[in-house]
């Protein structure tokens, strides 16, 4: 079973918690008007073998969001912390005309 070690309120099952999505990925500027790089955004995914990073809520306890580093071979938990500690994050995929 995966236990993921909650800043809150400490170790506790996979049960209590949400997915919330790949951690990775970067959502383009509101206004972006490249169908591409919101199509990325959407669908777009890796399927790592390895060190992976992902939302997690705490639904049943604090209801915190938190960003888990976690290995998708072992289920192995590198780090968890609180996914508001994210720095805000700037769009990549819209570049400027040179
Ligand atoms: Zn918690």
């Amino acid at each position: 079973m995966l236990r993921i070690e909650c800043p809150c309120c400490g170790l506790r099952d996979h049960d209590e918690f949400r997915y919330g999505g790949d951690a990775s990925v970067t959502r383009p500027a509101h206004d972006d008007p490249d169908p591409q790089a919101w199509y990325a955004y959407v669908y777009l995914r890796t399927n790592p073998a390895g060190p992976h990073r992902e939302f997690w809520q705490h639904v049943i306890g604090c209801r915190q969001w938190l960003v888990v580093e976690r290995d998708t071979r072992n289920h192995a938990i590198a780090s968890v912390d609180f996914a508001r500690k994210l720095p805000p994050r700037k769009s990549l995929a819209r570049k400027s005309p040179a």
